[in-house]
């Protein structure tokens, strides 16, 4: 039997949604053809793994063995401590399941490309770039992929130029959206509405990055599709967010119980053809490979606007990419196996 490793909980600010995510797939996964190995990070990057090494994450203890790397000898890969010692920990196919810094920026795709183990998702590439606000939309742009108004700088330009930076921004007029840009689940992200609101908003997601992006704000709905496959790709029906709170912040993400998913979206056959289409090309601009959810503004003028593509999305049974998966026709268990199986497939069109 073939051993998949699911990785979760780590250093970003969606450990939790991690832990959640990392079950769901665990619980998915046919036990008759792979054999599970959990591999839990705690908040703090220690490795571990054992049965209930995700039981301790949630009381935030760990309750496992240790994990190390080695990287010499034939059995270069992940080493595992018992009580006789360091031992070889067989791994043929690792589920990342780690959303935001380390799990889904390509850091840890890097780490797993010098280990020659197959992964489900993207590559170091398409991870890093989805990740990254800034240059997702440079590339969408130069791809002729529609973008609202933005404008990117970092700390050190912010410091130098504010004027300038300031006067290019406020053109857009306001409402702006102010983000940093390597972060997800909205942390660090605030609406302005004014100047005041935008000298503060800056501060704040410069705590969180060194790099931000400022958009102008569009009324709009909020529209996703899910997107699955390496070459030949299959794109989910289009479901709709409707924000509990001004707009999809985290709590109404995760804490308040007041957004609706609605699956499908009340849009025209036009309009989600055409969000398929922007969906595949999105996914493709960016080289990625196994699974993306892209996210889309659909104004009152009729005008449809990419947001952005989350590389690997949450992944609960409540949550939107593989919601809308099963209501394209593939239920759970066979989407987190077609994953695993486009990983292998992946590594082998490689080597
Ligand atoms: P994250 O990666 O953290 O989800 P997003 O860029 O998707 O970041 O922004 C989070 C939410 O903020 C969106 O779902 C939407 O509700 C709101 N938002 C972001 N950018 C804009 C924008 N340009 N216009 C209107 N709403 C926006
Ligand atoms: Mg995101
Ligand atoms: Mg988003």
């Amino acid at each position: 039997m073939k051993n998949v490793a699911v990785i979760f909980g780590g250093r970003s600010g969606e450990h939790e949604v991690s832990l959640q995510s990392a079950k769901y797939i665990m619980d998915m996964i046919d036990k008759e053809i792979y054999n599970v190995i959990p591999i839990g990070i705690t908040k703090d990057g220690q490795w571990f793994t054992g049965p209930n090494v995700r039981e301790g994450l949630l009381q935030g203890e760990v309750f496992g063995h240790p994990l190390s790397i080695r990287l010499f000898g034939k059995d270069r890969g992940f080493m595992v401590k018992k009580d006789d010692g360091w031992q070889e920990l067989a791994i043929d196919v690792v589920f990342p399941c780690i959303h935001g810094s380390y799990g889904e920026d390509g850091c840890l795709q890097g780490l797993l490309e010098i280990l020659n183990i197959p992964y489900v998702g993207s590559g170091v590439l398409g991870s890093a770039v989805g990740m990254d606000k800034g240059m997702m939309k440079t590339i969408f742009t130069q791809k002729g992929l529609p973008v609202g108004p933005y404008i990117t700088f970092n700390k050190y330009q912010w410091e130098r130029e504010k004027d300038l930076l300031f006067e290019q921004i406020e053109s857009f007029g306001y409402p702006l959206f102010i983000k940093p840009a390597n972060l997800g689940s909205s942390v660090g992200i605030t609406k302005a509405k004014n100047s005041e609101d935008l000298l503060r908003g800056v501060e704040l997601a410069l705590q969180y990055d060194l790099k931000i992006v400022v958009e102008k704000g569009l009324i709009a709905r909020e529209l996703e599709c899910s997107v699955l496959g390496n070459n030949e790709l299959f794109v989910s029906t289009v479901g709709e967010i409707i924000p509990g709170n001004e707009f999809y912040d985290y709590n109404a993400k995760y804490i308040d119980d007041n957004s609706q998913i609605i699956i499908p979206a009340k849009i025209s056959s036009e309009v989600e053809k055409e969000i398929q289409r922007l969906a595949k090309a999105a996914f493709r601009a960016l080289d990625c490979c196994g699974l993306a959810r892209v996210d889309f503004f659909y104004d009152h003028q009729g005008n449809i606007w990419l947001n952005e593509i989350n590389t690997l999305p949450g992944f609960t049974r409540i949550s939107m990419y593989p919601k809308l998966i099963e209501a394209s026709g593939i239920k759970g268990k066979e989407l987190v196996m077609e994953l695993i199986r486009l990983a292998l497939e992946r590594k082998e069109e490689l080597d």
